[in-house]
């Protein structure tokens, strides 16, 4: 299946310059949202995943049917002050500015193998953030899973020592 089809381009959002690839339009078709998480749960298979770990908001979009799927946890990695209980944290530089992400500290086992999932590469400043909080806690990045790529970006570089799965790339 072609997955670009259903990826829309918004032009200058959030700001001026950004070519925004809106993920809505392949989430809301059910076949082409299930494709995609059917590849990925593929890719989770092969490197024995113990739980999913995914950021807000649309690292749970992607993770969540993953983690369904394969029959393991789901852990939220999110920014700081909405986790309810003892958390780890991390500052981080995005795409568009700058912010705190944290993981509650029971959310995994030591030596726990993780999946992470988020919806786009493009910096790797947002996953890079992800993997230092699962490897604080002594969890194994045993793969990471993107809808898209934005090759351009150069994100992967900063994510050479994992394996990395993108389903598009632009
Ligand atoms: P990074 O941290 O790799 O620079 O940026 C990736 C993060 O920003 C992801 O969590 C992603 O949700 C968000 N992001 C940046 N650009 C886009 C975009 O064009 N489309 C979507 N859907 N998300 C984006």
């Amino acid at each position: 299946m072609d997955l670009k089809q259903y990826i829309t381009i918004v032009e200058d959002w959030p700001k001026p310059g950004i070519k925004f690839k809106d993920i809505t339009t392949l989430m809301d078709n059910g076949e082409a949202y299930k494709y995609a998480t059917d590849q990925i749960v593929e890719y989770a298979r092969e490197k024995k995943i113990d739980l999913v770990v995914g950021p807000e908001a649309r690292g749970f979009i992607i993770g969540c049917p993953v983690a369904y799927s394969l029959g393991v946890g789901f852990a939220p990695v999110r920014k700081e002050g909405k986790l309810p209980r003892e958390t780890v944290k991390v500052n981080y530089g995005l795409e568009y500015g700058k912010d705190i992400l944290t993981i509650h500290k029971d959310a995994i086992k030591p030596g726990q193998r993780v999946l992470i999932t988020d919806d786009l590469l493009a910096t790797g400043g947002t996953i890079d953030a992800t993997i230092q909080l699962v490897e604080e806690l002594g969890g194994v990045v045993a793969g990471i899973a993107f809808l898209i790529e934005l090759t351009y970006l150069d994100g992967r570089k900063k994510l050479d020592d994992y394996d990395i799965l993108t389903l598009m790339q632009y």
